[in-house]
């Protein structure tokens, strides 16, 4: 597939509007590798990574945006996560699911959307909320960018096992375009004529047709500068340090109880599938003196 896993960026000539396109193969599949998840959760963990690789299109620091739906409903947790190199990850917690015909929020058993955006070497980091009042993880999300970003958007999704895909549309503040005058009304016309064009996508078209493809179908009235594609790959940010993090949380007589069980102590993590492996001497070193550094925050 040349298109796979590619972020593209593009922008209306002669419009104040600009959008992201991405298409994920092998990236989503080894997301996805380790773990059996129902289709229902599959797909909506796919929706979610591709929603998230769109949204970090815009990032303009180094750092990490997240996605993460959390709700006491059959799905319990969802995180879906992407740096600004494009490395992805996600993961999803399920009891029993309904086969087909779930929404987003009887799946979470209605439950709130949060979009983290963290910047490296910073603490503290952007939260926006949003609860899960529509059928669907894209009109969710509109929502949040309208609440939250006050950015007016459309966003389409679509995923299966073995690629996801979206688009988004952003109207940008064009320079001179108050409310009150002719050009803000023509470039409201615009707004509402793109998202009219962009909703007669199928979920097949956004997964099968080329990125150029998609364009031409959706907008042959317009001219859009379609840029490169960026790579997006499947990387996960789990490391020693980060688990060792964890384990020193859990406390000295909890492992000393699991080394005594088990002999060492393993970790899996829940992203990648790779196990962490701690032995006696290592677990003592956790909680030396010199091994001792302060907890990270969140997931490994
Ligand atoms: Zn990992």
């Amino acid at each position: 597939m040349p298109e796979g896993d590619l972020l593209h960026r593009f922008l209306f000539e002669n419009l104040a509007i600009r959008g992201h396109l991405v298409r994920l193969d092998a990236s989503w599949r080894a997301t996805i590798e380790h773990h059996d998840y129902p289709r229902p959760v599959s797909d909506l963990l796919g929706e979610a990574l591709a929603a998230c690789v769109l949204m970090a299109g815009s990032l303009k620091f180094s750092g990490r945006l997240s996605l993460q739906i959390e709700g006491p409903g059959p799905v319990r947790l969802l995180l879906a996560q992407c740096t600004h190199r494009h490395g992805i990850r996600g993961v999803a917690r399920h009891g029993e699911v309904p086969a087909d015909g779930s929404t987003v929020a009887s799946l979470f058993g209605g439950g709130q959307l949060a979009v983290t955006i963290e910047q490296d070497g910073r603490a503290e980091h952007y939260q926006g909320l949003v609860s899960l009042e529509q059928a669907q993880l894209a009109a969710c999300l509109e929502q949040y960018f309208g609440r939250s970003e006050q950015l007016p958007s459309r966003l389409l999704l679509a995923a299966r096992p073995d690629r996801t895909a979206g688009i988004l549309l952003q109207r940008v503040a064009a320079a001179g375009a108050e409310s009150e005058s002719p050009h803000a009304a023509e470039a409201d016309d615009a707004w509402r004529r793109i998202g009219l064009l962009a909703a007669t996508l199928s979920s097949a078209e956004l997964l099968e047709l080329p990125c150029r493809d998609i364009l031409r179908r959706l907008f042959s009235g317009d001219d859009i500068r379609l840029f490169a594609g960026t790579p997006v790959h499947f990387r996960c940010a789990c490391s020693r340090e980060r688990v060792s993090g964890i384990l020193r949380s859990l406390g000295e007589g909890e492992l000393q109880a699991l080394l005594r069980e088990r002999g060492d102590v393993e970790v899996c993590c829940e992203f990648c599938n790779r196990a962490w492996h701690f032995d006696a001497v290592d677990v003592a070193g956790l909680f030396s003196a010199v091994g001792r550094q302060p907890a990270p925050r969140g997931l490994h």
